[in-house]
């Protein structure tokens, strides 16, 4: 029935049955921390598959241990994520940096030379350049405009291309929606890998996943989430999640019952709860963030509109865009005319939309970067990404977007008011 039936579809009842606890229509919240076994040769059999004792029979279930090691409700999230990105497996975390940090540790070891995007969000920026330098991983960031040729040369010239091993790549970057070529990236991998040692590739889909972006089908080895933003959709929860085939995931999993970070029940059964409107709520965003960019992109104070609904048809960024997403996506990033000042007072003015960090949820949410979630960046690689003080990054929530379009043309009106009436005051004169 799974590879028939639409995710959407299954997203109410995949991999729970009602008579597990009586009749309960919704997966109840299990809240327990350990589970009895019906004999002593029940446990010894499970504790002999959870150790990797020995292999599993057809017919056997994996039984539940001990809440660090599985839960219901962990197991039933797990499955479910999978059907949208058609992954073997899913490992379900308490924020999307422990997801990262977690793939980062299992697939590094000291000496590894690691390739990056640059610009790549400030927490998995940070935990590359000041922790995995500490413990002795090299990397090396690249941009999304540079191309296969550029990025090879990049690697030989460290002397550490024997070193390669991995490439985490994050596509659109935040907060430029500048596009990876990931068939690239899969090139530039398999250019280096050999036979014995393969350069694995983690993508970071937190912007356009699951629903209009499927990394595995595109050379991905894993697909990485930030579960806090659209999964979760409703800015009431942190939560990551990984991706990708039994082996890799296995791994990831053994690695995450030793540190600890899996999600808790409760973190699970919320985005149980979201996950059955993801799709809906996505697809309002989608249609709203195209009402507001074609606004925006007609409005006389805007400078310039960052948006992948917009790209220039003859441009790479088109090709890749046509190539691995379905939608234009619901984030949108924008110049004001002026600069901080302007970019200031435009936030301060507005009314319906919160200013606030983060993204993907039901409400409208604007920030700016260059003070804001780039404020860490040196000044010099802000210029040079394009994170200017002029830039406003909007993500757009399921609102009406009339009411979106009116907040936004408001604000705007109320930030060049006083220029406009001094340059009239000019012209009378
Ligand atoms: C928010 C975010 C993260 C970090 O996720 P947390 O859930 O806050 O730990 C990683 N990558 C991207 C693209 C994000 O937006």
């Amino acid at each position: 029935m799974k590879d028939l039936l639409s995710p959407e579809s299954l997203m109410m009842t995949y991999g729970y049955e009602p008579e597990w606890s009586e009749g309960a229509i919704k997966t109840p919240l299990f809240l327990t921390s350990t589970f009895t076994f019906k004999t002593a040769e029940e446990g010894k059999a499970y504790f002999e598959l959870a150790y990797g004792l020995r292999e599993k029979d057809k017919s056997e279930e994996v039984g539940l241990i001990y809440s660090r090691i599985n839960n219901p409700n962990l197991e039933i999230l797990e499955n479910r994520l999978c059907l949208w990105d058609k992954a073997d497996d899913c490992a379900v975390f308490e924020s999307g940096m422990s997801a990262i940090s977690t793939v980062l540790l299992e697939f590094l070891k000291p000496g590894d030379l690691l390739l990056f995007s640059s610009p790549t969000y400030g927490g998995t920026d940070h935990f590359i350049n000041h922790f995995l330098n500490k413990i002795g991983v090299d990397s090396i960031g690249f941009h999304p405009n540079q191309t296969k040729e550029e990025i090879i040369e990049l690697i030989e010239k460290t002397g550490k291309a024997d070193r390669f091993s991995y490439i985490y790549i994050e596509t659109p970057a935040n907060p430029t929606n500048e596009l990876i070529d990931l068939k690239m990236c899969r090139e530039i991998a398999d250019f280096f890998g050999t036979p014995e040692k393969r350069v694995g590739i983690a993508v970071d889909n937190t912007y356009m996943g699951p629903l209009w972006s499927s990394p595995l089908q595109h050379g991905a080895d894993l697909v990485i989430y930030s579960a806090t933003k659209y999964i979760g959709g409703h800015s009431d929860v942190i939560a990551g999640a990984v991706l990708g085939n039994a082996e890799r995931i296995k791994r990831v999993k053994t690695l995450r019952t030793f540190l600890g970070n899996m999600a808790s029940p409760h973190t699970c059964w919320l985005l149980l709860r979201s996950l059955e409107t993801l799709k809906i709520r996505m697809e309002q965003q989608a249609r709203n963030a195209k009402d507001v960019a074609s606004f925006l992109e007609h409005h006389a104070d805007i400078k310039e509109v960052l948006f992948l609904g917009n790209l220039d048809k003859s441009s790479r960024a088109y090709r890749i865009y046509k190539e691995q997403y379905t939608s234009s996506g619901a984030m949108i990033s924008f110049r004001v005319a002026g600069g901080e000042k302007e970019a200031f007072r435009f936030l301060n003015e507005l009314r319906l939309i919160k200013l606030a960090v983060s993204l993907g949820s039901t409400e409208s949410l604007v920030q700016h970067p260059a003070s804001m979630t780039h404020a860490g960046v040196c000044p010099v690689l802000k210029m040079k990404m394009g994170i200017t003080d002029d830039l406003v990054r909007l993500s757009v929530g399921i609102e009406n977007s009339k009411d979106l379009i009116w907040d936004i043309g408001q604000a705007l009106a109320a930030t060049y008011q006083t220029e406009k009436e001094g340059k009239a005051l000019l012209v009378y004169q």
